[in-house]
């Protein structure tokens, strides 16, 4: 290499020498990756297998210091950036053509404190490294449902999952985090200090730095809990989604319940209700017993788990590396008018790897007040998600207008608002549809941390100085 050829934040051409390149080489205790190297294919690789971008350079941080390293260079050379945690932004957010990906995968550490109940994560974390290292003291927070999905992007977005209805969305359960702004300089930011920015991390996204440590208050959770998933024949999907909704919407905050229309590995189409109790175990069992009642179910998989094998159990159908589309849907109820239209547009699915789910929100994350955290949804009893995935890319078109129909057939029944973290490609209105009332007051926390738009390779707040 003599020259690199690398795209600047506008997208315009720029070309980096030899010893420039070499200078950033030396100064991180991590890798710097050319697309010549052997790891760069691998590395360059995210989730999204229908994502196929190339950076120019890959800095694979090991640390705080590399971060900032990273980010000073690409600002002393105007180059693009893009931030990656776990790499799992269905829009692949995470990597870039012609930019300089900042890979913190790396950077995976967490370290659980028993006595505090607090959980210092690095900014690369996985799910799975979350859990596994709260769960040896019997502790956990609010993490999403698949193991591999990045702790960062989840966070940053609001993070949902089998614990929210008692605890709160993820973002509701940071005490602090640190972060490296668009300047290089190293910012903490909690209820105390730069409380702004500690508004805006908490549903903003990635748009005001690269967050190196997220930490998170813990509570007591398992380690074994009463879940699993319950089955029933599609026949009954129209009585099964209605009962799922009173059944939902009646359950204590101990009780998720996400529900999903799939295909079995025989091919027939089931409806399948996913649960989680974390109370006392002999308490679930009754809190479980209309689920049991609901006509005779196909399959009964519900039992006292581990909490930690619970979260891995839906890792299996979402693999990395086949191609994926989804979108979202926030709705406070399900209608008997939603059930009817939903069933019959499921008859059409085109692979039995496509999927609708219905993800509970409700409870703690509902008593948190709108304005206390950019995460603008609070009402939300339910974000619906049409989803396929496939592998075959001349398939592409078909995947992408199902889950297009799938989504345009919900609206009328949705609140309107959409979870920034499901965001694919869909442009400014929903951009400022995933940030509802909270986008003016992100704009003046993006103008203040951020007002040359350095942080662009997300669900994009525009600063406006
Ligand atoms: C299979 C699957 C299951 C999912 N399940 C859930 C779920 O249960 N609950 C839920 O709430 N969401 C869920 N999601 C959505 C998930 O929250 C988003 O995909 C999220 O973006 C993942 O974060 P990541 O760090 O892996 O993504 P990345 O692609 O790495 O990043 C996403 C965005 O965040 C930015 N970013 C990443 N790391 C940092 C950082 N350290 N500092 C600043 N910005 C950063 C990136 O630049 C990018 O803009 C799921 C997604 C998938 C694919």
């Amino acid at each position: 290499m003599s020259t690199l050829p690398a795209l600047t934040t506008t997208g315009g051409p720029t070309v980096l020498g030899e010893p420039v390149v070499r200078q950033l080489q030396a100064r991180l205790r991590g890798e710097l990756l050319l697309p010549d190297d052997d790891r760069y294919e691998e590395t360059r690789k995210v989730w999204n297998g229908m994502i196929d971008k190339r950076p120019a350079l890959i800095a694979r941080c090991a640390g705080v210091a590399d971060v900032v390293a990273t980010v000073t260079f690409a600002r002393e050379h105007d180059l693009l950036v893009s931030v990656r945690g776990g790499g799992h932004s269905v829009a692949g957010k995470a990597v870039c053509n012609g930019g300089l990906m900042i890979d913190l995968s790396r950077m995976r550490g967490v370290e659980a404190d028993p006595v505090t109940r607090t959980a210092r994560v690095e900014g690369g974390a996985l799910l799975g490294d979350l859990d596994r290292a709260t769960q040896v003291f019997g502790l956990a927070t609010t993490a999403g449902v698949v193991t591999h999905t990045g702790v960062a992007g989840l966070t940053l977005g609001g993070g949902v999952g089998r614990l929210a209805h008692k605890y709160g969305l993820a973002c509701d359960n940071l005490l602090s985090v640190e972060l490296v702004t668009a300047e290089g300089r190293v910012l903490r930011a909690s209820p105390t200090v730069n409380i702004d920015l500690f508004w805006g991390v908490r549903g903003g996204g990635g748009n005001f730095g690269i967050v190196t440590t997220f930490e998170f208050r813990l509570h007591p959770v398992g380690p074994q809990v009463l879940g699993g998933i319950v089955m029933y024949p599609i026949v009954k999907a129209r009585a099964a989604l209605k009962f799922y909704y009173e059944y939902s919407q009646a359950a204590p905050d101990e009780l998720s319940a996400d529900a999903f229309l799939l295909t079995l590995p025989n091919g027939d189409q089931a409806f399948a209700i996913d649960v989680c109790y974390i109370g006392p175990l002999a308490h679930g069992e009754r809190v479980l017993q209309p689920l049991r009642q609901f006509g005779p179910p196909l399959a009964d998989q519900i039992g006292p788990t581990p909490y930690t094998q619970l979260q891995a159990s839906g890792d299996a159908f979402f693999p990395p590396g086949l191609h994926y589309y989804y979108k979202s849907h926030f709705m406070t109820g399900i209608s008997e008018e939603a059930i009817e239209a939903l069933v019959s547009h499921f008859a059409t699915v085109p692979s039995p790897r496509s999927v609708v789910a219905f993800q509970q929100y409700g409870g703690a994350v509902s008593r948190i007040g709108q304005t206390d955290t950019a995460f603008g949804h609070r009402e939300a009893q339910y974000n619906f998600i049409p989803a396929s995935a496939w592998t075959d890319p001349a398939a592409s078109e078909r995947h992408l207008s199902w889950v297009r129909e799938a989504w345009d057939i919900m609206r009328p029944f949705a609140t309107g608002g959409v979870y920034v973290n499901n965001l694919a490609e869909e442009g400014e209105e929903q951009v400022r549809a995933a940030y509802g009332p909270h986008y003016e007051r992100l704009v003046a926390v993006k103008n203040k941390y951020d007002p040359t738009n350095f942080f662009r390779l997300n669900a994009n707040i525009k600063p406006t100085v």
